[in-house]
């Protein structure tokens, strides 16, 4: 195999048409008003909620401060239980709130917190989960909903990977008490950068709203001790014309999937995830296990192998943040086995709608010919 002209990077932003994107800059321009929600922010909020199938959903500026207001409004505190086989955003948001993580396992299968370890974790001061669909595949919804119930806990669901997922037809934003939507450009789904919180409990609402600007109530009343953390109107145009291109997005994706996996199948110690019955997929990510033992080669030798070609995969996630240098005084890896194991051998690979599937194939042509 030769090597790639241009780099092929592991994921590419969504962009919609200029033009389309022009037409909701202008309505800014003529509106005159570019933050604090605008007219096009209620409008995007609106079809957003629609598009979730959810009850309620609020906007912020990104997925991260989104997840830091749900924990501070749901006032979390003393520990909560979450994973490390996250983006550092999960866990920096427990701990930037005071409050302590706690490292669960995930299950092999599907990445997700292992529910079956949940429980010897939880003490008398754990107040919620914070468990994340890791790579647009849903937890085990009910599992957690028992334990919550159980404990009363709350659940808060880093749903920044699963834009777009339903569950035998229901959206997954409306499982836990909220869910954090990432809307960053290297998601499946963007507004530039963005963030939604959803939720059942419209209580919530008041809240997000207050925290999110400053705890302002009215020009001479501030109630709360909030942040900034408001979408403005240019992150609201782009995700209110890139909503008119996800459903094609998705669909796109799930050409690429289908061609890696039929490309990959019958290469040794190379596995990845499958479909599950009545789920609607969003195809975010293509991760791959790699298995020395059996493909001959480690993870980081197939990642350096592919660059080398100018395919740049992404070890994802690794290190685990139980690993990272500003937690790793703290925990023990040895905790958490199973995602040491799938954190040294994952890699996802380039993923996006507009990715060739002639692309694709040369790419699993790489991963083929290097196993030999
Ligand atoms: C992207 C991401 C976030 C943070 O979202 P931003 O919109 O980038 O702030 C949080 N958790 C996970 C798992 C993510 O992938």
């Amino acid at each position: 195999m030769k090597k790639f002209e241009k780099p092929i990077m592991v994921t590419q932003s969504f962009l919609p048409p200029i033009e389309e994107y022009k037409e909701q800059i202008d309505r800014i321009w003529e509106n005159n008003w570019v933050t604090n929600q605008g007219p096009i922010h209620k409008e995007f909020n609106k079809c957003i909620t629609k598009y979730l199938k959810v009850n309620n959903s609020t906007l912020f500026v990104n997925g991260h401060l989104a997840l830091d207001v749900a924990i501070k409004a749901l006032n979390l505190k003393g520990e909560v239980i979450t994973t490390p086989f996250t983006f550092a955003s999960t866990t920096h948001a427990i701990k930037m709130n005071g409050v302590k993580p706690v490292f669960c396992d995930i299950n092999v299968e599907d990445y997700t917190i292992d529910v079956s370890k949940i429980e010897r974790l939880i003490t008398k001061e754990t107040s919620a989960i914070i468990p994340v669909h890791v790579f647009g595949t849903p937890c085990d919804v009910e599992g957690l909903q028992k334990i919550a119930e159980k404990y009363k806990l709350k659940i808060i669901y880093d749903a920044a990977h699963i834009f777009g997922v339903e569950v035998n037809g229901v959206g997954i934003g409306n499982f836990g008490d909220v869910s954090m939507f990432s809307l960053h450009a290297t998601k499946v789904f963007n507004s530039i950068e963005g963030g939604v919180l959803t939720y059942n409990n419209l209580d919530y609402k008041r809240q997000f709203d207050l925290l999110k600007n400053f705890g302002i109530t009215d020009p001479e009343t501030v109630e709360a001790v909030g942040l900034n953390a408001k979408m403005n109107e240019f992150q609201a145009a782009m995700g209110l014309v890139n909503l008119r291109y996800i459903d094609e997005e998705i669909n796109k994706r799930k050409k690429v999937v289908k061609k890696y996996r039929e490309c990959l199948k019958d290469i040794q110690g190379i596995t990845y995830l499958k479909d599950k019955i009545g789920i609607r997929h969003n195809y975010a990510y293509f991760p791959i296990l790699v298995d020395e033992i059996e493909y001959g080669k480690t993870r980081n030798d197939l990642f350096k192998k592919l660059k080398e070609h100018n395919v740049f995969a992404r070890k994802y996630f690794y290190p685990l943040v139980n690993e990272y240098d500003c937690y790793k005084n703290d925990y023990n890896v040895e905790d958490t086995p199973v995602a040491k194991y799938v954190g040294d051998r994952v890699l996802t690979l380039p993923m996006y709608g507009s990715l060739e599937l002639d692309k694709v194939e040369n790419i699993c042509e790489i991963i083929k010919q290097f196993s030999k």
